[in-house]
C-alpha cells in the first residue's frame, strides 16, 4: 500500500508565517490516503483534502472511501472544498462511527456532521447540491469492513480512541499475493494509566503506526502552562509505549500542536527518537507530503 500524509496538524490549520514556521511538517489538519490495488482510502477529511483532492481531479472519474475517525470540526473542514465531490461521476462511501448516537442525533452522526457544516448559514453549497454519489455507513466499535482486491483484500478494522465524544482508530491490512502489510491510524486519543486495550489490538504486530502526539509531557502534565489533562490528546512517550506493547516497529507523530511551530516539532521528533531508539522503534514526525510504501 502507499500511503500519503495531506494533513498532520492538529485542532486548526496553521499556515506558515514570517515569525511562525509550519512549513516543514504543515499547517494542514488531518488527512491520509492510502493506495491499496485499485482501491483508495481516505482517512479523515481536515483541511488537508483539500490538496488531495486537488491531485486526484488530474486523473479520471474519483472513486474512493472514506472512514472518519470522528467528526471534531479539525477531521472534516476539508469537505466542503474536495472537488471530487462536485464531479457527478466520483462514487464516495463514507465510514463513520455509530458509537457517537449517544449525543442524540438520529441517523449517522457523520453525515449530520458533514450535511450540518454545510447548512446555508454556514457554506453557500449544501452536501445535496455537490453532485458525487455519496454513500454514508455507520461503523460499530471492533467492526471489520473487508474490501475485496485484485489478487486479495483490504481489511480495515476499527477500535475506540479516549477522545471527548468518541473518536475510532483504525488498522488497515492488505492481504494480496501471499504478503500482509498494515497501517495503524490512532489521532485523537489520550493515554490513560494502562495502554488501550482497543488500540492494542488494532496495533498488534502493525508495521506502522501512526499516533496523536499533540503535547510534549513536560505540557501534558502541567510544567508548561496548564495541564492538558483530559483534552483528548496524548505525547509521544505514550506513542513508543503503545507501540512497544504491540511490537510496532516504526511509530509516526501527529496532530501536531497549533502552538507547535517546525522547531518545536523537530525537538520533539528528536527527544522520541533518542528513547525510541532505545526501544528499537523508528520514530519520524508525519509531515505534509510524506509518502510510505509498505
Ligand atoms: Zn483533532
Ligand atoms: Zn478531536
Amino acid at each position: 500500500m502507499k500511503i500519503r500524509f495531506w494533513g498532520t496538524r492538529g485542532s486548526i490549520p496553521t499556515p506558515s508565517t514570517a515569525d511562525f514556521v509550519t512549513s516543514r511538517f504543515g499547517g494542514n489538519t488531518t488527512c491520509v490516503s492510502i493506495q491499496a490495488g485499485e482501491r483508495l482510502i481516505i482517512l479523515d477529511g481536515g483541511s488537508g483534502l483539500r490538496n488531495l483532492g486537488l491531485e486526484l481531479m488530474r486523473g479520471g472519474p474519483v472513486s474512493a472511501t472514506f472512514f472518519f475517525s470522528h467528526v471534531h470540526w479539525d477531521h472534516i473542514q476539508g469537505f466542503p472544498f474536495f472537488p471530487p465531490c462536485f464531479d457527478p461521476r466520483s462514487n464516495l462511501v463514507l465510514y463513520g462511527a455509530s458509537h457517537e448516537r449517544e449525543t442524540g442525533v438520529v441517523g449517522s452522526v457523520l453525515e449530520n456532521a458533514l450535511r450540518g457544516q454545510q447548512r446555508s448559514l454556514n457554506f453557500p453549497i449544501q452536501v445535496a447540491d455537490m453532485g458525487a454519489k455519496m454513500n454514508f455507513r455507520e461503523l460499530s466499535p471492533n467492526a471489520q469492513v473487508k474490501l475485496p482486491l485484485e489478487g486479495g483484500t483490504l481489511l480495515v478494522k476499527s477500535g475506540v480512541l479516549n477522545h471527548p465524544g468518541g473518536c475510532f482508530g483504525y488498522r488497515i491490512e492488505e492481504q494480496r499475493d501471499g504478503r500482509t502489510c498494515s497501517f495503524v491510524f490512532a489521532t485523537d486519543t489520550e493515554h490513560y494509566e494502562q495502554n488501550n486495550p482497543a488500540l492494542q489490538t488494532l496495533a498488534k504486530d502493525a508495521d506502522v503506526i501512526l499516533y496523536d502526539a499533540q503535547y510534549t509531557v513536560d505540557e501534558y502534565e502541567g510544567r508548561a502552562g496548564m495541564p492538558r489533562t483530559g483534552w483528548g490528546h496524548s505525547t509521544w512517550f505514550h506513542g513508543l509505549r503503545e507501540a512497544t506493547a504491540a511490537g510496532v516497529k516504526r511509530l509516526l507523530l501527529t496532530h501536531h500542536d497549533p502552538m507547535h511551530d517546525d522547531w518545536a516539532i523537530a525537538r520533539i521528533e528528536n527527544d522520541a527518537r533518542k528513547e525510541g531508539a532505545k526501544l528499537n522503534i523508528e520514530v519520524d514526525a508525519a509531515y505534509e507530503g510524506l509518502a510510505l510504501e509498505l
